[in-house]
C-alpha cells in the first residue's frame, strides 16, 4: 500500500502520526526540532517534512477548538456560580493560553500530515 494511499485506515494512521507529533511516514521520527519548528528531513525514514508549510490553518483550528471550550466552560460557570468578571478574567484567560500552547502542536501535526498525505502545502518544491 503507497503512503498516499486514499484508503481511511491509512489516513486515520496518519492524522493519529501527526497527532502524536511523528513523522507521517513511519511515525517513528519526531515531527518538530522546537516547539513549532518541524524537521527538514525525518531522522528514521529521512522523508522530507520541512517544505510542508501549514500556515494559519493550525492556529485556526486551535482557537476554534479552545474558543469553544472557553466559551463553554464560561457560560457554565456563569449560570452555576455567577463570579465576578475578574474572576472569570483570572480564570478563563490563563486557561486560554495554557490550552493553545498544549494544543496547537498536536493540531499542527495534524495539519502537516494531511498535508503530506495529500500531497499539498509543498510551497516550492515541486514533485
Ligand atoms: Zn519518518
Amino acid at each position: 500500500m503507497s503512503d498516499h494511499s486514499p484508503s481511511p485506515d491509512r489516513l486515520r494512521t496518519v492524522l493519529m502520526r501527526g497527532l502524536k507529533r511523528r513523522c507521517p511516514k513511519c511515525g517513528q521520527g519526531a515531527l518538530y526540532r522546537a516547539f513549532l519548528k518541524p524537521v527538514d528531513n525525518c531522522n528514521q525514514c529521512n522523508e522530507q517534512l520541512g517544505h510542508i508549510r501549514s500556515d494559519d490553518i493550525p492556529t485556526y483550528f486551535t482557537v476554534l477548538l479552545v474558543g469553544h471550550i472557553v466559551v463553554t466552560l464560561a457560560v457554565i460557570t456563569e449560570h452555576m456560580y455567577s463570579p465576578s468578571t475578574l474572576v472569570h478574567l483570572s480564570i478563563l484567560l490563563p486557561l486560554s493560553v495554557v490550552l493553545m500552547l498544549l494544543l496547537l502542536p498536536h493540531i499542527k501535526g495534524v495539519m502537516i500530515s494531511l498535508l503530506w498525505h495529500l500531497r499539498l502545502g509543498d510551497g516550492d518544491k515541486k514533485q
